[in-house]
């Protein structure tokens, strides 16, 4: 029997199961408090003609059915792009993922010995069962890493305290990733044919993204 479904929030979420339920012949509503735009913080604003995304928003997924999916709103619209993400740090930009060489050049000797030790560290004293991303990302990169590279960029981009994100959610998003395995990245790129499920998520070197910006996706979707 057919349900009528509301649905609150026309962001990813929202869009995506009513996408779907209105494919499987549902009746649904969704609801928005936003008069304009739908696509909740992945969306694209535009001013005076000119498109802005709050954020950049790559299109990667390990799940076929996700990728499809995309594909299947946006066809030839959803772009290949190559990644170019860099770190601004103590007046430097770091290439992200690292590149070895070039992290331990720009920290200096110094700097770079010291975050080894510091690695070294955490791997002898983690922090038993952290249930903060502050405590899990230093028990993966130690604390110097941790205070250079993670801690400014998370608070700016999420707004709060890295003490107040839970550790699963700093599990699943850089799930598999350490000092270890981003230097093994660095001297070893893995092989595209090691397949999408191989490669951590963070470390991708190319996604796709729409034409016109994230927001395409869901003004498409609406
Ligand atoms: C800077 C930045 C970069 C990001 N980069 C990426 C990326 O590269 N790749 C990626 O996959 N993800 C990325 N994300 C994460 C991604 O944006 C979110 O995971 C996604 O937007 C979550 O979708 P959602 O629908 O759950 O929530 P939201 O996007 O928050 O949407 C919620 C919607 O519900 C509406 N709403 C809220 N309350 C009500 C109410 N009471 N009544 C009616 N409507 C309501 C809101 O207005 C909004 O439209 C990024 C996020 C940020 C902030």
């Amino acid at each position: 029997m057919a349900k009528k479904v509301a649905i609150i929030g026309a962001g990813p979420a929202g869009l995506t199961a009513a996408y779907l339920l209105g494919k499987a012949q549902q009746e649904v509503v969704v609801f928005e408090k936003d008069p304009q735009y739908v696509g909740g913080i992945s969306r694209t604003e535009t001013y005076k003609g000119y498109a802005f995304d709050i954020g950049g928003h790559r299109f990667f997924s390990k799940s076929k059915e996700v990728e499809d999916f995309w594909t299947e709103i946006l066809g030839d619209e959803m772009l290949e792009r190559p990644r170019s993400s860099r770190i601004y740090y103590n007046k430097k930009f770091f290439s992200y993922p690292l590149v070895a060489m070039e992290a331990l050049q720009k920290l200096g000797i110094i700097e770079s010995g010291l975050c080894v030790l510091s690695y070294l560290q955490a791997k002898m004293f983690p922090v038993k069962n952290p249930t903060n991303f502050e405590d899990w990302v230093t028990n993966q990169f130690g604390k110097r890493l941790f205070n250079i590279f993670f801690r400014t960029y998370t608070e700016k981009v999420w707004g709060i305290p890295c003490k107040e994100i839970s550790a699963d959610w700093a599990a699943q998003r850089i799930k598999g990733l350490s000092l270890s395995s981003a230097i093994w990245n660095a001297l070893f790129k893995p092989k595209a044919s090691g397949g999408k499920d191989k490669v951590i998520k963070t470390l991708i070197d190319s996604f796709r993204y729409p034409k016109r910006g994230p927001g395409l996706m869901w003004e498409t979707c609406r």
